[in-house]
């Protein structure tokens, strides 16, 4: 099976490390469903697609963003919903709608430290021709929360920020107790060479110890329990003391 079940009406399309394609998320709704980020690219999206072909699960009516990284907004353009996004991430995608992918501006990029070598490494991958790369903003745009009635199930976005990119979302269904974390709590790439802030890790395990949940579906890892997370999480702090 392409998509894996994780609860009763959530499913997702596992993390790929080789292209570095994150953990693209399903929730289904008796009225309708969303799906979490919108991929890498067109070919990623169509692969979601299939599995939910697959599994004869309804096209999902929005697509919830958890943070402006390309691995996470470039399939946006060939999603065929609306997609949800808050302002801050809105404005960076508005952003880079003004960037060229030639061969020439993304070195500059990497020059100027806008850009980080292991974003240009996987772009280049998936893009064999960069000019193919399609950046839109999103249709719905909110500030600090947002909550969806699918039809007896919710999901509550919430605009957390955190080290990883000060624009990221969780996303929280508290009929499944799952949340959807995108990359919200991993390392600061842009700014600290892919290393956590120790201040900031301490207060995002704090976070975690007070929520009650089953679940936790990272970008970029497998599904974790919450003793597996703040077991992850506390090896990580002890790292860095
Ligand atoms: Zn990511
Ligand atoms: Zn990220």
């Amino acid at each position: 099976m392409i998509l894996q079940q994780l609860t009763d009406r959530i499913y997702y399309l596992p993390c790929d490390q080789e292209y570095d394609r994150p953990t693209l998320g399903y929730i289904q709704g008796d009225n309708f469903s969303v799906m979490i980020d919108c991929g890498t690219s067109k070919q990623h999206l169509d692969l979601f697609y299939q599995g939910l072909l697959q599994r004869s699960l309804p096209s999902p009516k929005f697509a919830i963003i958890t943070h402006w990284h390309w691995d996470h907004t470039f399939g946006m353009h060939a999603f065929p919903g609306l997609t949800i996004a808050n302002q801050k991430t809105n404005k960076q995608l508005q952003y880079m709608q003004s960037w060229s992918w030639s061969d020439h501006s993304m070195k500059e990029r990497l020059q100027s430290d806008e850009e980080i070598e292991f974003c240009d490494h996987y772009i280049r991958l998936e893009y064999p021709n960069t000019n193919d790369i399609t950046i839109t903003t999103a249709d719905i745009i909110f500030d600090k929360f947002l909550s969806l009635d699918l039809g007896g199930i919710h999901c509550e976005i919430t605009h957390i920020g955190w080290q990883h990119a000060d624009d990221s979302n969780l996303i929280f269904i508290p009929e499944e107790k799952t949340f959807f974390v995108g990359d919200a709590d991993s390392e600061d790439f842009y700014h600290n060479q892919g290393k956590y802030h120790k201040k900031p890790l301490e207060d995002t395990i704090a976070y975690w110890t007070k929520q009650e949940f089953n679940w936790h579906l990272h970008g970029h890892t497998m599904p974790k329990t919450k003793k597996e997370l703040l077991e992850f999480l506390q090896q990580e702090l002890d790292t860095l003391q």
